[in-house]
């Protein structure tokens, strides 16, 4: 054998236990019958790269009563969700959301800290994000071993070096959020940064609303409002990662509101919750939760307010829906129940679209609710175990006696 065969070979193998430990980490317990269909290896391989991903720890294996098709029983592969975890942080504006995140997205460990927006200087949210982390890692099962660390927050971040550029409702300017927090953890563990719409995108994409769907936005809100896009499967990232600032688009620039990031009538400034506390003619004291139950108490100076807050949800999705044909628009965070209550003005102002790409979308919330973002960034921080689980397992670093 020649030695770029043996090469090639190789990389054949990792390859597939990358695409096995995908398909279980999305799908769960899965028979090797199963496996072999979906990935169209032959039975063998497939054995064989299970008993590799079992030595590993990874994943084990178990054989049900009964009996399977062929006379013999099914053996099914489950991902070992309380051996190998991520640490996943959705660090917004107004809240911290963290969690343990097992193989095969199961969630062990969720925490909230909610906090005012005047808290968000650098090195004391640093400091109380390692704080969570360092409990969490506490109290994991002995033995168990954390991958990795992600984190989704509401800014424009650097897809090579996870320095948030520029989060214009936290504040931060080139804050090297993902070195900042890897120094606090001594280098330990790798840790990578991403937006919350583009994370959230993930999540959803994975194992929430647009499950399978091969074209997706996905609309984040808190504060601001992001979002994530998913073409051909892929997410859009954009030349330095800076894509889908959607809250951003341009929609009213004579007539709007300052936005926080210096421009004028940013979409945000028409459905963000400030433009939602505006229109509904609420002042200091009130937030989104109050104005959203006096709509539904049927308050008709707030249901006004919320029909216009819907036209421009409408006229965005519209510009949304023209310029990238999606098969869904998914309303994650905040925009979930802005959406919620607004749908019918929304619906109406959408009717603008061009027809083709207007009859093929669909409207969705979040399936994973206010999880997407934390979720998301669980599985960023799982992306180098799926691609090539022996490397991510071997650095060493990644191992932690938890
Ligand atoms: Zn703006």
């Amino acid at each position: 054998m020649t030695r770029q065969a043996a090469v090639s070979q190789d990389d054949v193998r990792r390859h597939n236990l990358g695409r096995l430990l995908r398909l279980l980490h999305v799908r769960g317990a899965t028979s090797r019958a199963r496996l072999t269909a979906l990935t169209g290896l032959n039975r063998s391989t497939v054995g064989a790269l299970t008993t590799e991903l079992v030595e590993a720890g990874l994943v084990r294996e178990s054989t049900p009563p009964g009996r399977g098709r062929a006379g013999r029983p099914s053996i099914v592969v489950e991902p070992e969700s309380e051996r190998t975890f991520t640490l996943a942080i959705d660090l917004g504006v107004e809240h911290v959301i963290a969690a343990r995140i097992g193989l095969g997205g199961v969630v062990y460990d969720r925490r909230e800290i909610r906090h005012p927006q005047s808290e968000n200087d650098v090195d004391k949210t640093v400091g109380s994000v390692h704080a969570l982390l360092q409990s969490m890692l506490a109290s994991a099962p002995k033995n168990s071993t954390c991958v990795g660390v992600g984190v989704g927050i509401a800014g424009v971040v650097g897809v090579d070096d996870n320095v948030v550029r520029f989060a214009p409702n936290l504040r931060w300017v080139d804050v090297p959020l993902g070195s900042m927090l890897s120094e606090r953890l001594d280098g330990r563990l790798p840790v990578v940064v991403g937006n919350d719409g583009d994370v959230g995108a993930l999540a959803e994409h994975v194992r929430g609303a647009a499950e399978g769907m091969s074209d997706v936005i996905y609309l984040s809100g808190e504060v601001g409002v992001g979002g994530g896009i998913i073409i051909g499967g892929q997410p859009l990232l954009g030349a330095g990662g800076y894509a889908g600032e959607i809250g951003h688009m341009s929609v009213n620039p004579i007539n709007g509101r300052l936005c926080r990031c210096g421009r004028r009538g940013c979409w945000e400034t028409e459905i963000g919750e400030e433009a939602v506390l505006l229109a509904a003619g609420t002042s200091g004291g009130t937030d989104l939760a109050d104005v959203l139950a006096a709509h539904a108490a049927g308050d008709p100076n707030v249901i006004d307010g919320m029909k216009h807050v819907g036209q421009w949800l409408g006229v965005g999705v519209a510009n949304l829906v023209n310029v990238f044909n999606p098969e869904m628009i998914v309303f994650g965070g905040a925009t979930r129940e802005i959406f919620a209550a607004t749908e019918a003005s929304t619906r109406r102002a959408l009717r603008s679209a061009l027809t083709a790409p207007r009859d093929q979308v669909r409207l969705e919330t979040a399936a994973l609710g206010a999880d997407s973002t934390v979720i998301g960034a669980g599985e960023l921080a799982f992306a180098p175990l799926l691609e090539n689980p022996m490397t991510a397992l071997g650095g060493g670093r990644a191992r932690l006696n938890a």
